[in-house]
């Protein structure tokens, strides 16, 4: 591997401790330590500065160093990268100043090999599609705004409340009456000219209707979690027909709750009821005992347990898409607690290929769970 314009990542202060140890970073658990008495690395690192091509960078060491040879001093290079401190510069690489800031978080996640402006180009050429706009929903668009992508196709079919207020921050004391796409749509245009924005005031309620919505989409959203459970189920079987991706989010009280289905990849949402059909004797009672109290939760969870929520789902939308860092959610429901701060992933469930009714071979009469997924009255 060889290198350009190699620079200490910006990101990070490069300071000394003492005349014989310096730090690059300042954040425990990501900050490196290097004891140099005889300053090489010192120098190296500050001739890392943005300024200089490899060749200035050789010529400065070797002023101060001539035994080194080019190889040394590319070795030495490396082993800053190899502890993350280390980028190219790409002088020429420009981009709208409103995504700097996205550029700059990438750049803790890339090395001297990549390309953090890539990682926002694959943003900016990515087509999204936002099932609901409501408390989750309103707010991940908001976030969907600042990132910057292609497109966002945003479905709903309520009006604004005023008890929408308190946590649906899109949304103005002037909206209410008036549907949340329409409000929306206006208030992203505001926000990013440069995303392409398509409304439908839909409500969905088969896989055709989600089906229907799919074309030149490359990734889902789903942020409607009524009728509960059903409506993820009917999401799960149109993103598999389509090989579409989706995120999915789901709140209660105090935790909330991302998972993300691959089709043909990873396990799909069908896929799950039957790793709980297998392995919980108590699975079907519990759904059915819920399912027969038709409950209809009132809003919960306020603004700031939302946001966590949130800002978890977009965060695993921009892994799944860039791969910037590894998804947390693929297989596996990634559970956030706002009570304090914590999260876990709960244990992974498998893709049955075999099993499956939905991505798989399998039948639906062969799974008990399903015939009580029916809509009752
Ligand atoms: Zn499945």
């Amino acid at each position: 591997m060889t290198y350009l314009i190699p620079r200490i990542k910006p990101i990070y202060p490069l300071y000394r401790l003492n005349s014989d140890v310096f730090r690059i970073g300042a954040q425990i658990g990501i900050t490196t330590e290097i004891e140099d008495e005889e300053d090489q690395f010192w120098t190296l690192a500050n001739l890392l500065n943005g300024k200089n091509h490899l060749d200035d960078i050789a010529s400065g060491m070797r002023e101060k160093y001539p035994e080194l040879t080019n190889q040394d001093i590319l070795d030495g290079i490396t082993i800053l990268n190899d502890e993350g401190v280390v980028e190219e510069s790409f002088p020429d690489k420009t981009t709208n100043d409103r995504y700097i800031p996205n550029i700059n978080y990438f750049s803790r996640f890339i090395d001297a090999h990549g390309d953090r402006f890539q990682v926002q180009k694959k943003i900016r050429d990515t087509r999204i599609i936002l099932l609901g706009l409501g408390g989750g929903g309103s707010n991940i668009l908001a976030l969907l705004a600042g990132l910057g992508p292609k497109s966002i196709t945003i479905v709903d079919y309520d009006r604004v409340e005023a008890g929408n207020l308190g946590r649906q921050f899109l949304y103005r004391e002037g909206d209410i009456g008036k549907k949340k796409v329409a409000v929306a749509k206006n208030a992203v245009e505001k926000m990013n000219s440069e995303i392409e924005i398509k409304a439908f005031d839909k409500k969905i309620v088969t896989v055709e209707d989600v089906l229907e919505l799919l074309n030149d989409v490359d990734i889902v959203v789903c942020a409607i979690d009524e009728p509960p459970f059903i409506i993820h189920r009917i999401v799960n079987e149109a993103i598999v027909k389509a090989k579409i991706p989706c995120v999915f989010g789901a709140s209660q009280v105090s935790r909330g709750r991302v998972y993300t289905v691959l089709p043909g990849v990873t396990g799909c949402f069908d896929c799950l009821n039957i790793q709980f059909s297998k392995n919980d004797p108590k699975f079907i009672e519990q759904f059915v005992g819920f399912r027969n109290i038709h409950f209809a939760p009132p809003s919960i969870a306020y603004g700031p347990g939302i946001f966590q929520l949130v800002a978890g789902i977009v965060d695993e939308l921009v892994r799944v898409i860039t791969n910037y860092a590894p998804p947390r959610s693929l297989g596996t429901q990634y559970e956030i607690n706002y009570e304090d701060g914590s999260s876990f992933c709960h244990p992974s469930w498998p893709r049955f290929a075999a099993e499956c009714p939905t991505c798989g071979e399998g039948h639906y009469d062969d799974w008990e769970i399903f015939q009580y997924y029916e809509l009752q009255e």
